[in-house]
């Protein structure tokens, strides 16, 4: 049959905590030609937990790609002309396996899992004047539940395969990327087990000053160095896809999710940033080639490093922990919603804090709980779905609040991206409470675009030009806030109020 001539092609493998997809772009133009996308269980076995199957991980990643070939094939497109693969994974994931055998010790530790809030509590009693930012001098980050070290030691401590494994020297640890690029490259037999620096910056045993993992900090979590990955830059051949009809392909990108939105955004310069909006909220904002530490409860991590030679690039972020969650939750736990398309409405002065997993940024409060409040006989459950949306948008705001105060430059629009941007409801709202316009581009898999964009410039590929002046425009939509300042802030003062009363006084 008729094969359609086009320029190289460029895949991106996204593995989110919600879903897996895998898709696949024409680099001379952006264009997103075809992809698949497949669901990932959570498993939820203790309150606070929360854990997903490694190999059920790896399967949807095969599975996407296997389809997406079909889907490439199903239009004339030759599969030969995928020239590189970046890969793009949900941080902070914590992952041990067995090197020899290839097998999973252990159920992958999801970022949002709470299990070491008392271990992370006795840290912060043992620091000088109890101060959770101890460590933040070299890893930009607040001692938390939500990082990789708390959780990989918690492993060791509680997991006797692991505890053995360890002891044998047969154990590996990693964040998904690192899960993913290893069993891609071959596995046990001679898979690579690597990271890149933005995935590294999010474990608390990287200096993001020396861009190496530190051996003070390896030290001070118990971590032996020889289970690390060892740490490469953002775009870099890592290895060859090992088997499948993708095989013999390098995979030459590797970004945590939100340092490739952030790329994908094209937020090359200081100053700009992006929100996305999917299990959880993340803000970040360039800061150019110095990392700069937060006055106000905001983390420095590493933005990207694209090329083995390239500076780094540092951000600023404001991270939520419940944003599309909360819309699963109004789902599945009190199966008042059928699909998310049902949010409309109104909240009638009802507030929601969704704080199921303490609170992130500003306040990195592990034992934050979550409250529903201003409720009358009239209140009903499209009220309480309503809240919940506004919720993620007041969250929003803080932390936007503390960006501005921290950069003395405030953000005049925001770009946004992720699964909720789908909501257009969502999307005026959030116009609506920043009183600056939110802006969404067209193409809406701006995380995969970015590895898709960190895989094809890398030293060896370079089939997609990093440099301004080639990038294509981006359209995208603008939503412009539509209600007064003075109604914006007074919604804003309740449900900070709902927060600061219950939430964070429950401490
Ligand atoms: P992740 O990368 O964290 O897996 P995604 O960017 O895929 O997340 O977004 C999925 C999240 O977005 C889910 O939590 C889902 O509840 C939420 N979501 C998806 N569509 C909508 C919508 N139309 N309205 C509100 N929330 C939505």
């Amino acid at each position: 049959s008729h094969r359609i001539m086009l320029g190289p092609l460029v895949a991106a493998i996204d593995q989110g905590t919600s879903s897996t997809r895998f898709l696949v772009f024409n680099s001379k133009t952006a264009e997103l030609l075809s992809h698949h996308q497949v669901e990932i269980k959570q498993s939820f076995p203790k309150e606070g937990w929360v854990e997903e199957d490694p190999k059920e991980i790896l399967q949807s990643v095969y599975e996407c790609m296997e389809r997406t070939c079909e889907k490439l094939t199903q239009l004339n497109i030759d599969i030969s002309n995928i020239k590189a693969i970046g890969v793009t994974n949900q941080r902070e994931t914590t992952l041990v396996w067995d090197k020899e055998t290839g097998e999973p010790l252990y159920n992958a530790i999801v970022w949002l899992d709470l299990r070491t809030q008392s271990t992370v509590e006795n840290l912060i009693n043992k620091t000088p004047g109890r101060n959770k930012n101890h460590l933040k001098h070299k890893t930009g980050l607040p001692i938390s539940t939500y990082f990789s070290a708390v959780k990989l030691r918690w492993l060791m401590d509680n997991v006797k395969e692991v505890h053995e494994a360890v002891v044998s020297h047969r154990a590996m640890f990693g964040t998904v990327d690192s899960w993913l690029i290893w069993c891609l490259t071959g596995g046990k037999s001679g898979g690579v087990h690597c990271t890149d620096v933005t995935n590294a910056s999010r474990t608390m045993l990287f200096n993001i000053h020396t861009m190496d993992w530190d051996a003070e900090l390896c030290k001070y979590f118990g971590i032996p160095m020889e289970i690390l990955p060892r740490v490469r830059s953002s775009s870099e051949i890592y290895g060859l896809m090992k088997s499948g009809a993708l095989s013999g392909i390098p995979i030459s990108g590797c970004l945590g999710d939100q340092s490739a939105a952030l790329v994908g955004q094209m937020c090359f310069q200081d100053g700009q940033a992006k929100n996305t909006y999917g299990t959880g909220c993340f803000l970040l904002r360039n800061t150019g080639a110095k990392p700069v530490m937060s006055e106000h409860g905001l983390l420095t991590t590493v933005a990207y490093k694209l090329g083995r030679d390239k500076p780094a690039c540092y951000a600023l972020e404001g991270s939520v922990a419940i944003a599309g969650a909360v819309v699963r939750w109004l789902q599945d736990n009190l199966g008042i919603i059928g699909s998310s398309e049902e949010l409309v409405g109104t909240s009638y002065g009802c507030y929601f804090v969704p704080a199921f997993s303490g609170l992130y940024a500003p306040y990195w409060e592990p034992s934050a709980r979550g409250i529903i409040c201003g409720l009358t006989q009239f209140t009903n459950k499209r009220h309480l779905a309503f809240a919940a949306l506004e919720a993620v948008c007041f969250q929003t705001r803080e932390i936007l609040d503390a960006m501005n105060q921290d950069s003395g430059i405030p953000l005049t629009q925001l770009q946004v991206d992720g699964g909720m941007t789908s909501n257009k409801l969502l999307m005026q709202l959030q116009a609506d409470i920043l009183c600056i316009p939110v802006v969404k581009p067209s193409m809406p898999e701006t995380t995969a675009l970015g590895a898709a964009m960190a895989a094809g410039a890398a030293e060896g590929v370079s089939v997609w030009s990093l440099n301004p002046d080639d990038l294509s425009e981006v359209t995208s939509e603008k939503f412009e806030p539509q209600i007064n300042p003075e109604e914006s802030e007074f919604r804003y003062a309740r449900w900070k109020r709902a927060n600061h009363c219950y939430c964070l006084s429950l401490l």
